[in-house]
């Protein structure tokens, strides 16, 4: 392919600046796509701030990637040039562990290739979808129903299969009460998800200057969490409880809120281990559980459930410039709901 725009960060705690980024010429089963629209997750932020541990410079983030086809390599079979795409997490996996062959590619064993901060088969470190076009083998593109527009497409990829995939695990459907603690990208697309599902939906949040979105977006329930007593009366309510937020939450108090075989689950990746006491989880067959992402085969069905439900992500459309802004919005809770970046302008 050769020389393509991107933008990243050079240095520990550097600013985003324009680069110049080598993207491999097209294998057998590789696609190139023009990348129109790149989603913040604040997962990207985490690795860029170095929480996550070391990096490799220069950073190029972006994991939530929507565009078109702009070329194909001789052997590819489900793109076509001019076909809308989207790319996630992942860029490749080993293809021959359990998990993978079950189509679990997301928890291979042998641990798969994230589409930025990681080494591919070609021994290339991979950048991800702040640039203006990317590379990718077909096995792990996703097609993006016509239905859905490109830009509120693209978070799905991310903050919509993170959601999508333990809401679908945990069985949430009519007659099911489900909690969604957080209101930021990934519990504002969850919300959609869990009412389209047909399930009744709380939506628990710091901030009650989000209560009417919450209604908006389909909760039928707000529970403003900075109160004291916020959680009292909700006893044996909810059969799943999502947890998207990463720091300042005690798991305990949330448990007592399932009702008996109830289940919550983190996506948001916690801080520090917690401590939970036997009979907060014994008393009722409770579960305490995890999530990573989905599969390329589970992000392609929420896709097509996304499309089929009208559901995109809510978003601040934003040029290449303002990317160190929107990072510090993010961490402020100050962004309704995804920050997408116009690829245009890189
Ligand atoms: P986000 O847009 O920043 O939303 C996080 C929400 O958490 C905020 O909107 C805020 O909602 C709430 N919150 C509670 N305490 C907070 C605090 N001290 N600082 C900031 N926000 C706080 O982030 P996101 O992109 O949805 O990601 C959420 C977490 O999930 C991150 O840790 C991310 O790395 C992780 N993640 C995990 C996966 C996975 O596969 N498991 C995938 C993607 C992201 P309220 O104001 O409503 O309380
Ligand atoms: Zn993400
Ligand atoms: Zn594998």
């Amino acid at each position: 392919m050769g020389i393509v725009t991107a933008y990243g960060v050079t240095e520990p705690h550097g600013a985003f600046t324009k680069l110049d980024l080598e993207r491999r010429d097209l294998d057998q089963n590789d696609v190139l796509i023009k990348i129109a629209f790149a989603g913040i997750c604040h997962s990207d932020i985490h690795t860029v701030r170095g929480e996550w541990g070391q990096i490799t410079f220069p950073m190029i983030p972006g994991h939530e990637i929507a565009g078109i086809v702009e070329a194909v390599g001789p052997g590819v079979t489900k793109h076509n040039v001019g076909d809308r795409v989207g790319v996630g997490c992942f860029v490749d996996s080993c293809r021959e562990c359990e998990n993978c062959l079950s189509g679990w590619d997301n928890y291979c064993l042998k641990r798969n290739t994230g589409t930025y901060n990681s080494v591919d088969k070609y021994g290339m470190p991979t950048a991800g979808g702040y640039s203006s076009h990317i590379v990718v083998d077909e096995n792990y593109t996703l097609s993006i129903p016509d239905g859905i527009g490109l830009d509120v497409a693209a978070p799905l990829l991310c903050a919509g299969i993170t959601m999508y995939s333990p809401l679908a695990h945990w069985g949430t459907g009519p007659g099911k009460n489900v909690a969604i603690v957080g209101l930021g990208g990934l519990g504002h697309v969850g919300v959609k998800i869990a009412r389209a599902m047909g399930a009744e939906v709380t939506i628990m949040t710091r901030s009650n200057a989000k209560e009417a979105d919450a209604a908006r977006l389909g909760a039928s329930r707000f529970i403003a969490t900075s109160a004291p007593d916020a959680l009292e009366g909700l006893r044996n309510t909810f059969d799943l409880i999502v947890n998207t937020i990463s720091s300042g939450i005690d798991v305990n108090h949330y448990l007592s809120t399932l009702r008996l075989h109830g289940a919550m689950v983190n996506v948001g990746v916690p801080t520090e281990p917690y401590t939970v006491p036997f009979g907060f989880l014994a008393g009722g067959q409770k579960s305490l559980a995890a999530s990573a992402i989905g599969s390329i085969r589970e992000t392609q069905e929420m896709l097509n459930f996304c499309a089929t439900h009208g559901i995109g992500a809510d978003i601040e459309l934003i040029s290449a410039h303002q990317i160190d802004d929107a990072y510090d919005r993010v961490v402020a809770s100050d962004v309704r709901y995804r920050f997408v970046i116009d690829a245009a302008t890189f």
